[in-house]
């Protein structure tokens, strides 16, 4: 079926497409809830979930445990939790929203009779269809967060980089 996104979220070409392979999976409609992400962005939404009551346990969302409680410290502070966000990403993305390589579908969000909001069956259906593409899904307290794989450019970039370092090494 086809998909739709909420007023501001922004999306790429690449993301718009594999939206585009996981709606074509499914009997039924998706509204997108986010996409790529700025740091400032990110900060955004880690600090509304510490807004809520009770607050949601960053550790329970992210990977990286020491990411989440660096985060919880710099709480509510925004430009701290932006120094935080850039520390990591300069090794290892903290989420792969910063990246452009994920994107929201909403679940229960949206309020009551919004469109997109779906049944346990729908997101089990979601989360197999995922799988069967080879994404990442994950289902996180009001949505299900969808993680895709890089572009094959750029792992042809790679690959062709590599070929070229083993060329030089060959000559020396
Ligand atoms: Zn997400």
């Amino acid at each position: 079926m086809s998909w739709s996104k909420k007023t501001g979220v922004v999306l790429d070409s690449y993301l718009e497409e594999k939206i585009t392979e996981l709606a074509n999976q499914l009997s039924f409609d998706i509204v997108i809830t986010d996409g790529i992400r700025t740091p400032r962005m990110q900060v955004d939404r880690m600090y509304a979930k510490l807004d809520k009551t009770p607050p949601e346990n960053l550790r329970d969302v992210y990977k990286n445990d020491d990411f989440a409680d660096e985060v919880m410290d710099a709480y509510p502070d925004i430009d701290a939790g932006i120094a935080v966000v850039e520390k990591y990403m300069a090794f290892s993305t903290p989420s792969k929203h910063l990246t452009g390589l994920g994107f929201d579908v909403r679940t229960t969000g949206g309020g009551v009779g919004a469109t997109g909001r779906l049944s346990t069956s729908e997101i089990n259906q979601v989360v197999a269809a995922a799988n069967l593409l080879g994404f990442s899904p994950f289902l996180e307290s009001d949505h299900l967060h969808i993680g895709v794989p890089e572009q094959k450019k750029n792992i042809m970039a790679m690959v062709i980089l590599l070929g070229v370092l083993i060329w030089i090494s060959k000559k020396s």
